[in-house]
């Protein structure tokens, strides 16, 4: 595609982007498509000579819109808001038009300056001490692997450079809650851990860690000449965005020189309000932490910032040239490659850029405490209603909702969530997701895509009390 190719196409593709966005609403927000439905219709093989591109957008169109299920919608409460702010958007396509790498800070300076600028911004905005250093990482899944495999190397004492971990002489234990996310448990997998040293800590009906629980597993393993090495700790579960009490799991693990991760992939964008910050209270004693600012916050995934205290030791870790080993952290500039997995780096930091230079802190803030109040305000009808039970404590913007109708429990209660909120998800007036909390059913209505207002809420609402009474009470 020639350039002059590229302008005239590209106005469509934006123009497209900009209705897209206009006219979400108008869409059913769950797509309809069966499996391999869209498969079917793309042919097997690739083609042999160029095609018109104006026949490709026609097929985006027929083949590919169907099949999109919509989380820019007003209606979308499934999972977490994945939100793509427009000036992110254009952030991203500039990333892509540039086609620049960031494999050196000299194969793009800009790219790597720019990151370590805009990751300094959102230390600011949240309200954390300088001693925090950021880059950005794909996604929380590869930010904890990294968490997980630096806390391994501190508590052995970097025994990658020696016979790794299958050369310890004793175990090392990694320490999280049945409420973290999956990444955890697979990040202590691929570290090299192995499930029987990932402790699963006690939490308490709010779904927070329990610290004397921690306290007690950690003692019993010492006592074995276990190697107690590393606490997840979470601020904003995915189920219910419980919030674990970060000053006691600090203290906790500071007593047998652990490790702490945060992962607050979600609940991270929250703390640029400064009356959230009390949820992770005690997080300057952790060592390493991870923010999704592709949920939330508004720039287009993916883009997860991860934050360390001591850049040194993740420079030592990550690093594989040896001559470099050193003075990584010391000299003028960066090698982000050295501060994660891959070598390669998307120019990720111009998203971020532009959403908060565009947004500024204030209209960020504002969106995100329009979401808290739509929240609360759901809950506050929804617990007022008989019936209808909020299940979990709403710190943020999710909600795990129940409908219990007198003479329902155990599995016919849960066969009636299932079948009230497939309904709705089906019909495509909104979108939800049933999760599982304390071993039930629940739907669980995540607040806060980029245009949801009260009405589209309230609206849910009524869409829920119809679907229930649609589908009655009998299994
Ligand atoms: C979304 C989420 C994750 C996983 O995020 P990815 O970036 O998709 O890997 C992990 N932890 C929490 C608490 C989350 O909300």
């Amino acid at each position: 595609m020639t350039p002059e190719e590229f302008r005239r196409y590209g106005h469509i593709v934006v123009d497209r982007i900009a209705d897209y966005r206009a006219s979400a609403g108008a869409m059913p927000v769950m797509s309809r498509v069966k499996p391999g439905e869209i498969r079917a219709q793309l042919p097997a093989a690739p083609p042999v000579e160029p095609e018109p591109f104006d026949e490709i957008l026609a097929d985006l169109d027929r083949v590919i819109m169907p099949g999109l299920s919509h989380w820019q919608h007003p209606s979308f409460f499934g999972y977490f808001p994945s939100n793509g702010e427009l000036s992110a958007v254009l952030g991203d396509f500039l990333s892509t038009g540039f086609g620049v790498l960031g494999l050196s800070w000299q194969s793009s300076p800009a790219l790597t300056e720019l990151e370590e600028v805009s990751t300094d911004w959102m230390r600011q905005m949240m309200g954390l001490d300088p001693a925090w250093q950021g880059v950005i990482q794909d996604t929380a899944s590869t930010s904890t692997l990294i968490a997980l495999v630096s806390a391994r190397e501190r508590t052995t004492r970097m025994s990658a450079a020696r016979g790794g971990l299958q050369a310890e002489p004793t175990a090392c234990i990694v320490y999280t809650t049945a409420q973290a996310h999956s990444s955890v448990e697979k990040a202590a997998l691929l570290a090299g851990f192995g499930r029987d040293h990932v402790r699963i800590v006690a939490h308490d009906t709010a779904h927070a860690m329990d610290p004397g629980s921690l306290v007690a597993i950690m003692a019993a393993d010492a006592s074995e000449g276990l190697r107690p090495c590393a606490v997840v700790a979470t601020t904003g579960t995915t189920a219910s965005t419980a919030v674990d009490p970060l000053a006691a799991v600090v203290a906790a693990a500071k007593a047998h020189d652990s490790w702490v991760h945060v992962d607050a992939a979600m609940a991270g964008s929250a703390m640029i309000l400064p009356e959230c910050r009390w949820m992770w209270d005690g997080i300057e004693g952790a060592d390493s932490l991870v923010v999704n600012v592709h949920k939330w916050l508004g720039v287009p995934f993916d883009c997860s910032l991860y934050y360390v205290r001591d850049p040194h030791h993740l420079v030592n870790v990550m690093s594989t040239n040896p001559s470099y080993l050193q003075n990584a952290a010391d000299t003028d500039v960066r090698n982000l490659r050295d501060w994660g997995l891959a070598l390669g780096r998307r120019f990720r930091a111009l998203k971020l850029w532009m959403l908060i230079r565009e947004q500024g802190v204030s209209r960020l803030q504002d969106r995100l405490r329009r979401d808290l109040s739509n929240a609360r305000a759901l809950a506050g009808i929804i617990g007022a209603t008989p019936d209808w039970r909020v299940v979990a404590p709403v710190p943020l913007q999710t909600l795990c909702v129940l409908h219990e109708p007198p003479g329902l429990d155990g599995a016919a209660l849960d066969d009636h969530t299932r079948r009230w909120v497939d309904r709705i998800n089906e019909s495509g007036a909104a979108y939800l997701t049933p999760a599982i909390l304390d071993e039930r059913w629940m739907a669980r209505i995540s607040i806060g895509a980029l245009n949801t207002e009260w009405s589209d809420v309230e609206r849910l609402w009524t869409t829920m009390q119809r679907a229930v009474a649609a589908v009655g009470t009998q299994p």
